[in-house]
């Protein structure tokens, strides 16, 4: 697989509120709201509004005790992370170990859409939360 075909998955956007968010990503910039979902084990409600070939996600803590809900109290709402598409993600996280870049799931985990997902530390990547996202394989 050549990169140019990685493909941005999704990019994450921490809100405090999906209604209040809403109001400008779907009534003002025009964008389909395609579903709310809620990922318990990360604590967050998902909002997915696809755009291009890709989509944007609204995440909303479903308590402040939860990753985006510390990420709200420290940072404020903003841009969270970016997800890129990969084929095998356990040999993505092989590879990346194997590199000596800072992981924070070492094992894939089951995220929204029930896709398997991993995070890099930002401190390996300039400063930016990077989630891996195995492509699902019925697409
Ligand atoms: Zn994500």
């Amino acid at each position: 697989m050549s990169t140019s075909e990685i493909k941005i998955q999704h990019l994450g956007v921490a809100v405090s509120s999906i209604d209040d968010a809403l109001i400008f990503w779907r009534d003002g910039l025009g964008l389909e709201l395609k579903e709310i979902e809620v990922v318990e084990e990360q604590g967050v409600r998902v909002a997915v509004l696809p755009i291009g070939e890709s989509r944007l996600e609204l995440l909303e803590a479903t308590g402040a005790e939860t990753p985006v809900g510390r990420f709200l109290s420290r940072r404020g709402p903003g841009l969270h992370h970016l997800s890129v598409e990969v084929d095998d993600i356990n040999a993505k996280i092989a590879e990346l170990k194997g590199r000596g870049v800072r992981l924070i799931d070492e094992q894939p985990r089951v995220g929204a859409g029930g896709a398997l997902i991993a995070f890099i530390h930002p401190s390996s990547t300039g400063g930016v939360l990077i989630e891996l996202t195995q492509k699902d394989s019925d697409s």
